[in-house]
């Protein structure tokens, strides 16, 4: 598959499983994400405080319950898992958790097992997650000035990110750039990026900040609409809308000029909740159905008091029947962020 195919569409529900997971809108759950751990080696801006307080050990799933609830979710016919954090690649045991959850791809399991990385450890992981049968990541990469990534990350070598795409590629994994779009940092790079990114044959989907836990920083400042983005690259490039639904908040287009692809998640200015086909496990074992509400199931607590697979089972099921049906973001000035937790916490 190269990096410009389509990702498989879902089955629509009556081809489903007899088992599929589905919710009061007779929306289909076959896509869950993972978060492996809270902490990172970076300190995003839009995404983190300065100064963190990350989890205690006790209150992170270890890696044998992450895979047990990993596969309780497979059994209900989850096709598409994908690994993140956090950073996943700094959770200590992250390629044994891969390795055991790589076994479980091919027919009747997993479809795609994928992560979500800032890049900076890829370099030495790369050629082990292709070996695994990771055909997809994404890296997410705001900037390529050097300085300008130093301030965003609050520390972070772009150098390393760069090392760590090469060599994902050079393994033959596909890589989408994820970039936040940020109005005072990176609006005039955009284009640059873009260009960039389909020079090297990798898709680029932009990203709306999302309010989404206390941060330092003035949301409303940082707040870039991808609908005015959208207008800017309109008046030099060509872009053909695709009819690709991958279940989530992402519409693609295809840039004539560049011929590469690009994604435009706008959490903030449109709904995309109707078609919406995952579930987010945190680190703690916390299952959200909706990444825009506060709803919450905890599965840790089932884990801890022995509870058997059919009793998780039954408990996902029901979380999934209260999925709610959709989200209500707003960033106005001085208003607290509409959910208190982290992306990093929820994972991304
Ligand atoms: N550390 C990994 C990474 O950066 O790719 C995985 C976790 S990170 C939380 C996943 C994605 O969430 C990243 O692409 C990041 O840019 C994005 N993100 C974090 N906070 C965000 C926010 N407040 N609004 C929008 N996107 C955010
Ligand atoms: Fe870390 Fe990813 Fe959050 Fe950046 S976006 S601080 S890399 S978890």
């Amino acid at each position: 598959m190269t990096p410009y195919d389509a990702p498989p569409a879902q089955a629509p529900v009556s081809e489903a499983a007899p088992n599929a997971l589905l919710d009061a809108f007779a929306r289909r759950v076959s896509y869950l994400r993972v978060s492996v751990t809270d902490r990172c080696d970076l300190r995003c801006v839009y995404c983190m405080a300065e100064k963190m307080v990350f989890l205690p050990k006790a209150e992170v799933l270890s890696l044998e319950e992450l895979e047990r609830v990993a596969a309780v979710f497979i059994g209900l016919g989850v096709k598409k898992l994908r690994l993140t954090g956090g950073e996943p690649l700094v959770r200590k045991g992250f390629m044994g958790l891969a390795q055991a959850l790589s076994r479980r791809l091919g027919p009747g399991g997993l479809e795609e097992l994928t992560l979500t990385t800032n890049g900076t450890r890829l370099a030495h992981h790369a050629a082990a997650l292709a070996d695994l049968g990771v055909r997809r990541i994404n890296v997410s990469l705001d900037t390529l000035k050097p300085d300008l990534f130093r301030t965003l990350t609050r520390g972070g070598d772009l150098a390393q990110v760069l090392a760590g795409l090469e060599a994902a590629r050079a393994a033959g994994i596909a890589c989408k750039i994820n970039t936040v779009a940020l109005a005072r940092d990176n609006a005039g790079e955009i284009p640059a990026m873009i260009q960039w990114a389909h020079s090297l044959g990798m898709d680029l989907t932009l990203i709306e900040t999302m309010p989404l836990g206390e941060i330092e920083a003035d949301r409303t400042d940082q707040y870039l609409s991808l609908a005015a983005v959208r207008e800017e690259l309109s008046s030099y490039w060509t872009l053909d809308d695709l009819p690709l639904n991958t279940g989530g908040p992402a519409r693609y287009v295809r840039i004539r000029e560049t011929g590469g692809r690009l994604g435009l998640i706008t959490p903030m200015s449109h709904n995309f909740c109707e078609a919406c086909n995952r579930v987010r496990l945190t680190c703690t074992g916390t299952l959200h159905t909706c990444l825009g509400q506060d709803d919450a199931t905890d599965l840790r607590a089932l884990l801890r008091s022995g509870a058997s697979d059919d009793d998780l089972a039954g408990a996902i099921r029901a979380a999934v029947m209260g999925k709610p049906k959709g989200h209500d973001f707003r960033i106005g000035a001085g208003e607290a962020p509409a959910l208190k937790r982290h992306m990093s916490t929820t994972g991304g």
